[in-house]
């Protein structure tokens, strides 16, 4: 592969992935692995920006949602193992892809819920309540004592929309060529080839 080659649009998802579950340090490291690193490689990489455990306690937690794999040496002379890191694109499509249908359907339930529903809020938006719950409360906000009034909704309507729509497009787009069986959730890399 050539070290100058564009980002690649499965890479890229990977990368966010790796956001979504350890944050700017996981997005970091992600994109350092390339055909495999050490931790030191890693810390290099990222001009010391990161230390040795916080390195590893990222790997860990990327290790955990099936991003990465390892593979591991052992040093015959004082016996302690080097552990070289890479990303596993094929699990980690499907981790991703399995974490987002979950996200489609909670959206989905709440978008159901939002449309359906009618919310009252107060003047100072302090909360926003469903019917029965200002019903009881005497159409009085609990935190400012405001009269609260039925609230058109469509605005978070659309937010949910929108975030909807942007996980089918991962949905979709990910239908072409990488499996979207769950079969390597959560696996360990135990299967890592070692010699
Ligand atoms: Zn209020």
């Amino acid at each position: 592969m050539a070290r100058r080659a564009k980002p690649n649009p499965l890479m890229t998802q990977i990368y966010s992935f790796a956001q979504e579950v350890s944050g700017e340090r996981g997005f970091e490291v992600a994109q350092t692995l390339g055909d495999g690193a050490t931790d030191e490689k890693i810390e290099k990489k990222t001009k010391g920006k990161l230390k040795v455990a916080e390195i590893r306690a990222t790997l860990n937690q990327l290790h955990q949602h099936g991003i990465v794999e390892y593979t591991r040496e052992k040093n015959m002379s004082n016996g302690w193992f080097t552990y070289t890191w890479k990303i596993n694109p094929d699990r980690a499509m499907r981790n991703l892809l399995t974490a987002k249908k979950r996200e489609h359907e909670k959206l989905c339930a709440k978008m159901a819920t939002e449309e359906g529903a009618q919310f009252y809020k107060c003047r100072k938006a302090c909360m926003k309540l469903a019917f029965e719950q200002a019903m009881e409360l005497q159409f009085r906000c609990p935190e400012c004592n405001g009269k609260m009034a039925y609230a058109q909704n469509q605005s978070d309507v659309k937010a949910l929309e929108d975030k909807i729509g942007a996980i089918e497009q991962i949905l979709s787009s990910s239908k072409s060529g990488i499996a979207t069986s769950n079969s390597g959730l959560m696996q360990p890399a135990m299967g890592a080839k070692t010699k």
